[in-house]
């Protein structure tokens, strides 16, 4: 490998740049030319590609959003298209890529990696943390940061007018986000799409929880819950319980902006040179993780089927700590 492209795809992600820096710096120190590609596979297919050098990744490592650009591209999902991508990637003598994207984005990858000579290394940057064989996804530390400091400013208005809020946070069909700032905003409910949800259970704590005069309730719904959403939540609640004074907040996109924490920035800095080494080294085709704080390669193929599977700890001690 001498020539790499590199490119961010699908949903973004804060820390994105911070993996684009790692990717164009690493591989410059190793003597390697980087080519960006602007809006994911839509670039590579519209011939949209620049060289890029240490200088044009300067004073991107604390911005959100991705200099590259993201998309989602239609002509991927056809042979034609990669087809085209391919021969945008031969005429420069591009021989790696490194693709920072979702589930989605692998699966792009994979494919095209099966149909031509150009290895392909995914690195994990979504929000949702719904991928496997890592611990961390690049944006995930960030989003959750954002949504709890939302609610714990929605907690203070709740407070002040002892409101039952239903507040719901993204995620896709991941529970991740909902879970992580539902237990550090101590919410009282968090229901996500991994488990079920005994609705019945619900009201039936919150009925108590009025008897013991605990008025102010927080529930956090994953946008993916089984119930599918936050409004269609509060509408059974509200039927239930109609004295309770109700409200729906979405939070919507500021979870996928802002600044990324120190932490997106640590893990997309490190995946980001381990997926030039792994070019270098041979290691083609897989997807750069960190587990228990060791890097992990998996196949692009195991990245794309496999799902997290939310820790039974973890659903105790929601339990436990909102009674
Ligand atoms: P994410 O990577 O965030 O999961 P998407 O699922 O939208 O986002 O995927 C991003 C892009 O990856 C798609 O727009 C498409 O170009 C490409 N892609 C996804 N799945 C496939 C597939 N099965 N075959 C070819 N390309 C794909």
């Amino acid at each position: 490998v001498t020539k790499i492209g590199v490119l961010t795809s699908g949903g973004d992600s804060p820390g994105m740049n911070a993996a684009v820096r790692a990717v164009v710096r690493t591989g410059n120190y190793h003597g390697l030319e980087v080519y960006g590609i602007m809006r994911g596979y839509s670039g590579m297919i519209e011939d949209d590609i620049f060289q890029m050098d240490s200088r044009s990744v300067a004073n991107i490592i604390q911005r959100g959003g991705t200099i590259l650009k993201t998309a989602r591209s239609k002509d991927f999902f056809e042979p034609e298209g990669r087809a085209k991508a391919y021969e945008n990637l031969k005429k420069r003598g591009i021989n790696g890529l490194v693709i920072i994207g979702g589930d989605g984005s692998f699966r792009g990858a994979q494919k095209f990696s099966n149909e031509f000579d150009i290895p392909c290394i995914g690195l994990p940057g979504t929000i949702d943390k719904d991928i496997a064989g890592s611990d961390f996804t690049i944006g995930f530390d960030t989003a959750v940061n954002t949504a709890v400091e939302a609610i714990d400013k929605i907690r203070d208005t709740a407070d002040a007018h002892d409101r039952l809020f239903i507040v719901e946070v993204m995620g896709r069909d991941a529970g991740y986000i909902a879970l992580h700032s539902g237990i550090a905003t101590g919410a009282e409910n968090i229901l996500i799409p991994e488990t079920k949800t005994d609705i019945e259970e619900l009201i039936s704590s919150l009925t108590e929880k009025e008897k013991r005069k605990k008025l102010v309730n927080l529930i956090v719904v994953a946008e993916g819950d089984e119930y599918g959403g936050a409004n269609e939540v509060a509408e059974i609640i509200k039927k239930r319980l109609p004295n309770a004074d109700t409200r729906v907040c979405i939070l919507g996109h500021i979870q996928r902006g802002g600044s990324p924490t120190c932490l997106d920035r640590l893990i997309a800095s490190r995946m980001g040179y381990h997926a030039v080494e792994c070019l270098l080294n041979g290691r083609f085709n897989v997807m750069v993780g960190i587990l228990n704080n060791k890097m992990n390669y998996i196949p692009l193929d195991n990245a794309i089927k496999a799902k997290q599977k939310i820790s039974e700890d973890w659903l105790k001690i929601v339990k436990i700590l909102a009674s």
